[in-house]
């Protein structure tokens, strides 16, 4: 046992390389993507630090180049899942009672080989899996992975010291316990930061985790499953289960074991893993905790006193970076007559300037959707728009699978404020704008407020303070993440807690202290120096 508080330096968020031409750390990430992309590596299961190929399996393909195989994955099913529960039951004993400090350091170490000697593997097999360009697998599968590790370390020391007033002769203890059981963390597959995370907080804090990631972006979760084993995570504290969602979550939520969901993905999986768990609820060991951050239909909502150039640079890099494929992403947008036509002007003339292809041809601002399903239902909604009265595709609206899943940027202009675009999570390169009238402004906010059932992010360009004042009044509940002359998209670990509410998640804010707290269980301890021996009060002795 330690023989002294330890405490964590409050850390600094990673920054970000440019990758600009000249400069060694360019060299270095092409260097590493061709290497891996002449390779096609066997991903399997991880169960107690052993890696177990199944035999069941699926290829993982580079979504910008389709006919080029990245790696087969072995699949899971019911008896990998009872393996995995039963060893990282037992690898629970000891990693539960090993001291905070111990733990946190193995994630310290992970988070100095993301931004370390791992980082062009991150970053290349995250731009190759996930089809990232440089910059937007840098700020994420380097930058905000390393920054959950570290802030998460350092908000668990912080919860760690937070302690309960004493009295005289009495001690009062909190101490913060890993949750009972084991934590299924289920992850998405649009950010490799997110994925690490999901299992590694819980982790941090003295829980066991299995972990599955999605099929889509399990090339870069399976380096960063290797790199914790480099680190020093003790076996089976995670374990890595690929599959096809049912064929691992029915058998893990079945276990009277779980404690804990930490999810991430779509409104339709998170519902139905929470209406599993609601009705095995009478065969848990404990309730489980249940975290899902889901999906979002985020605004963009000008005034006529916005700023029209900061408005074009924001909505397109809100609209389209990374495909449109963040849960931030801006995907619908009001905006006032009297700025709609320099705006237009402006706006369509940058998105025309944007090019779409082979991530590893750096001059590319987009690449690839992550897959035939997701390009078949983004297709789906331009075709819509092209066959709607009510809508008209005024940019882009093109899009291509011979080669890679390519969508363009695209732009629908719409009449109705309810259109199917306003409402509906795309997920992709679609932006809807809806041009209203200066004088329905008001009218406007509240259909902001109440078109889409989602609240994750939103952003208000304007510059007339009451006015800004006004807008951030009447969306109070429309987005938990909310920008003020600034795009909805690139929340920063420990700046922009990050989670909405409403259909967007249970809102506990991914890296941050709230988030932590989710995966302990606080045992309050009373301790007196001279217990009372006399059983009776004073009010019950005698008057006379
Ligand atoms: P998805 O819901 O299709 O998949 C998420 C994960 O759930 C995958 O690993 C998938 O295999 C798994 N899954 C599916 N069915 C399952 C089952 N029955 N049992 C267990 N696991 C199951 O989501 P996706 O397409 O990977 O990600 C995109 C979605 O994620 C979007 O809706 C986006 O808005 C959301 N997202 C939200 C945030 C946020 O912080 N709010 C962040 C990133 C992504």
């Amino acid at each position: 046992m330690p023989n002294a508080y330890f405490n964590i330096q409050e850390p600094k968020n990673e920054p970000y390389f440019t990758y600009a031409p000249g400069t060694p750390q360019r060299e270095s990430l092409k260097k590493r993507l061709k290497e891996l992309r002449s390779e096609t590596i066997e991903i399997p299961a991880i169960i107690n630090g052993e890696e177990i190929k199944t035999g069941r399996t699926t290829d993982v393909v580079i979504p910008h180049n389709h006919s080029h195989k990245l790696a087969r994955v072995h699949l899971c099913g019911e008896k990998e899942v009872a393996i995995a529960v039963d060893t990282a039951l037992k690898a629970r004993r000891e990693w539960a009672d090993l001291p905070w400090e111990e733990r946190v350091a193995v994630f310290r170490k992970a988070a100095d080989l993301v931004t370390g000697p791992w980082r062009d593997t991150m970053n290349a097999s995250t731009m190759l899996g996930q089809s990232k360009t440089p910059h937007q697998a840098e700020i994420e599968a380097a930058g905000e992975l390393a920054d959950f590790l570290r802030f998460g370390a350092w908000y668990l020391a912080k919860i760690m010291e937070e302690q309960p007033h004493s009295s005289d002769g009495v001690w009062n203890r909190v101490e913060y316990r890993p949750l009972e059981g084991f934590i299924f963390a289920v992850s998405p597959f649009n950010f490799t930061a997110i994925a690490g995370n999901l299992p590694s907080a819980p982790a941090m804090c003295g829980n066991v985790a299995l972990w599955k990631p999605s099929t889509e972006s399990v090339y870069s979760n399976y380096f960063f499953m290797r790199l914790l084993k480099e680190a020093g995570l003790p076996d089976g504290v995670i374990s890595f289960l690929p599959g096809e969602g049912p064929d691992v979550g029915d058998p893990v939520l079945a276990n009277p074991q779980l404690s804990g969901l930490h999810f991430t993905g779509s409104e339709a999986t998170f519902n139905h893993l929470w209406k599993t768990i609601g009705s095995n609820i009478d065969t848990y060991k404990t309730y489980p905790r249940i975290v899902g951050e889901t999906g979002g239909k985020d605004f963009i909502f000008a005034h006529n006193s916005a700023n029209a150039d900061q408005l074009v640079t924001a909505t397109l890099r809100a609209a389209y970076e990374y495909q449109g494929q963040k849960c931030s992403a801006a995907s619908r947008m009001y905006i006032p007559e009297s700025i709609w036509d320099d705006f237009r002007e402006k706006f369509l003339a940058e998105v025309a300037d944007v090019k779409v292809g082979d991530v590893e041809d750096f001059s590319n601002f987009m690449g690839a959707v992550i897959s035939r399903k997701a390009f078949d239902k983004i297709s789906g909604y331009i075709d819509y728009a092209k066959k709607a009265d009510d809508a008209e595709i005024i940019a882009g609206g093109g899009y291509d699978d011979s080669k890679g899943f390519f969508i363009e940027p695209t732009v629908i202009q719409t009449s109705n404020p309810k259109f199917k675009t306003m409402q509906e999570e795309i997920f992709g390169p679609v932006l809807t704008i809806y041009v209203y009238k200066d004088e329905e402004f008001e009218k406007t906010l509240t259909l902001c407020d109440e078109t889409s059932p989602y609240a994750l992010t939103g952003a208000i360009f304007g510059e007339n303070r009451f006015v800004i004042k006004k807008m951030a009044d009447r969306l109070r509940n429309s987005a938990g993440n909310f920008y003020i002359n600034e795009k909805p998209t690139g929340a920063i670990v420990n700046q922009q807690p990050f989670g909405g509410s409403r259909r967007s998640g249970t809102n506990d804010k991914a890296g941050s202290v709230m988030n932590m707290m989710r995966w302990l269980s606080p045992r309050a301890i009373k301790e007196v120096s001279a217990a009372p021996t006399d059983w009776r009060y004073p009010y019950m002795d005698d008057e006379n």
